[in-house]
């Protein structure tokens, strides 16, 4: 028999990132997690605290802030404390460049109130001085036992490590493709600094490592070298993947690839909102994709054609629409009260080519008529025709059918 394709088993250790009584674990077992970062001034506590819950909300499982500032170091608590107000535990990672080490100290409330801390080791310093600095934010991760993701980006890599390559490349009888020695850099940066997390006393298992890149064949090299050098749990992103269709595709282009082999604990999808557009975005976009590869069920999927000329109006294309939005919108309720309607597949075609056959596979189908067929929409229950809709209601009859199946 030709091999059923599912994703790779992913064999990473597992983090635990806490606030209060809620743990979220990453790696090991654990589903593969969605995390966000919200583009507030985490300065203004009130803005951000809303924005991380609206991400916490759209099924962001950690949100990450900005503490780039001493007042925005300040501010945190005061976030924690009006999300838990809110009855929102979502926990908060602190995205520390440059100047973490003396924020972390000097704001001990801010480093607990943080669940998680991001340290770029491509910002920490240089030399004894990022030696020492790279340990003050350690131990307080130690001391307020805190997860941590040592973050390289290739923005930002440590630029006496890529000089030091790029020299010793210059010396190979066959040197290196350049990008090569930027994904040597990348990936040594990131498991140096691990390691050496873990000489100062963190647990190897509160580690997480990234290596972001904004090119997808460039993620893809990297994170599969990085998962086959060490087995810290990895967050897994395209950077800078861009606005609109063409972040999404990129991202969903190399993450997919990636998931598949078993490589990424947590993701995040780094899309830029269009003026207006929801920073909630990137959120559907990471749970579609786990969605797609079927790691992960959020809401029911809705399989539709695309429609041809054998469509006979827009009737198909609106219930298709009217059906997606109807289980959406359901979902906050039925998923207390029916456990596993997440994994709920109905289809919405457009004629008799594929329309029957597309249903019989879902668990509840329409087919509804194209052109030159009959005015009828046969629908389709666990794989047997069950009932035909005719009329001017077929949409509002098929949503109480769907209704109707759910309580059942
Ligand atoms: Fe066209 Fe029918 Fe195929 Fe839909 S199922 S794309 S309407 S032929």
């Amino acid at each position: 028999p030709i091999p059923l394709a599912q994703p790779a088993p992913r064999c990473a250790r597992q983090a635990r990132v806490a606030w209060g009584g809620h743990v979220v674990t990453v790696g090991g077992d654990a589903p593969v997690r969605i995390q966000s970062m919200t583009n507030t001034d985490t300065a203004d506590a009130v803005a951000t605290a809303i924005q991380v819950r609206e991400l916490a909300r759209a099924g962001s499982e950690l949100v990450r802030i900005t503490v780039n500032t001493p007042e925005a170091a300040a501010a945190v608590p005061y976030i924690r404390e009006q999300l838990d107000r809110m009855g929102e535990s979502v926990p908060l990672v602190g995205d520390f460049h440059y100047n973490g080490h003396r924020l972390l100290t000097e704001y001990p409330d801010c480093a607990q109130a943080l669940s998680k801390y991001r340290i770029n080791p491509g910002n920490v310093g240089h030399g004894d001085k990022r030696d020492k600095q790279f340990a003050q934010m350690i131990e307080a991760a130690v001391r307020w036992d805190k997860a941590v993701r040592i973050g390289v980006n290739w923005g930002s890599l440590d630029q006496a490590l890529l000089a030091e390559l790029m020299d010793a490349n210059s010396r190979r009888s066959t040197p290196w493709d350049a990008r090569q020695v930027m994904y040597e850099a990348l990936i040594s940066s990131a498991i140096d600094s691990a390691r050496q997390a873990e000489r100062l006393g963190l647990a190897g298992a509160q580690i997480m490592l990234s290596c972001k890149v904004s090119g997808v064949q460039d993620l893809i090299a990297v994170y599969r070298e990085l998962a086959r050098r060490c087995d810290y749990a990895l967050h897994l992103g395209l950077t800078e993947a861009g606005m609109g269709t063409k972040g999404t595709v990129a991202s969903s282009a190399a993450l997919a690839i990636l998931l598949q082999e078993g490589i990424g604990d947590t993701i995040r999808v780094s899309l830029t909102p269009a003026p207006g557009e929801a920073r909630t975005q990137e959120v559907v976009v990471a749970a579609e994709i786990l969605q797609a590869l079927g790691l992960r069920s959020f809401v029911p999927s809705v399989t539709a054609c695309p429609g041809c000329g054998r469509t006979t109006s827009t009737t198909f294309q609106e219930l298709a629409k009217q059906i997606d939005d109807f289980l959406r919108a359901q979902m906050p309720h039925w998923r207390a009260r029916y456990p596993g309607v997440e994994g709920l597949k109905v289809a919405v075609m457009g004629c008799i080519v594929n329309g029957p056959g597309e249903s019989k596979h879902a668990d509840i189908g329409i087919s509804l008529p194209g052109t030159g067929e009959a005015p009828a929409a046969p629908v389709f229950i666990d794989g047997e025709k069950a009932l035909t809709l005719r009329g001017e209601h077929i949409a509002r009859d098929f949503q109480q059918v769907v209704e109707n199946y759910v309580q059942k």
